[in-house]
């Protein structure tokens, strides 16, 4: 591990569900919202609105490029409606408050969600002055991860050397692209994780959640 520190200098971290817990309300409400934006938009019931959601994220990567490539629906109002939420009783985590400070160079958020909702989610966690930039899903053309060329529109912007960086994330299909770009990864798994998927030379380091990985290797 002391490895990691001594060569990286850039910290790169995905949101929801990394930088603030599983078990929030937060996922439940966006996924109702979006099922509820596709019935109204599409004038279909809410079985197969779910089905269609389904199908848009195997199809695309998420609910908002599918809609964009079949029914050229408006990204900016698609986001404004599924992220109008409450999230002030989203705790924030002594933790990562207190750790995140101790990693030494620059901090970088990197998320699919849209950057209103990444602001404000942030400043709800305590943590919107840790970062150096937040890159959204407005900031490749609302192109999510894991696709690569976001990650190279990411490294480009922010000018951040991938084989000097490491990523944090919940979802390992994620850290793929960032392996192969040279970047080191640290995969969050949660609770109920198979032994099997343990595995994969993606995840190079793991832990429950970010704030087991920072007490346990960030003094
Ligand atoms: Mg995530």
């Amino acid at each position: 591990m002391t490895d990691l520190f001594s060569r990286t200098d850039s910290w790169v971290f995905d949101l929801d569900n990394t930088l603030y817990d599983a078990e929030s309300h937060v996922f439940v409400e966006v996924g109702n919202r979006m099922t509820d934006f596709v019935a109204s938009h599409l004038k279909v019931p809410h079985d197969e609105a779910g089905r269609l959601r389904k199908h848009y994220y195997h199809t695309y990567g998420t609910t908002l490029r599918g809609l964009m490539s079949e029914h050229e629906v408006d990204p900016a109002h698609f986001l404004q409606h599924v992220h109008d939420i409450d999230i002030s009783v989203v705790p924030q985590c002594d933790i990562v408050k207190e750790k995140l400070l101790r990693l030494q160079g620059r901090r970088f958020v990197f998320t699919n969600a849209p950057r209103a909702f990444a602001e404000l989610m942030l400043a709800q966690l305590g943590i919107r002055d840790y970062f150096d930039g937040v890159f959204a899903i407005e900031d490749a053309a609302y192109w999510p991860k894991p696709k690569i060329d976001t990650y190279h529109v990411f490294l480009k912007k922010h000018g951040v050397d991938a084989k000097r960086a490491c990523m944090f994330e919940d979802l390992e299909v994620n850290l793929r692209p960032a392996h192969e770009l040279g970047m080191s990864t640290v995969w969050f798994h949660g609770k109920n994780v198979k032994p099997e998927d343990l595995n994969h030379p993606h995840t190079h380091h793991k832990a429950e959640r970010l704030a087991d990985w920072l007490q346990e290797n960030v003094r």
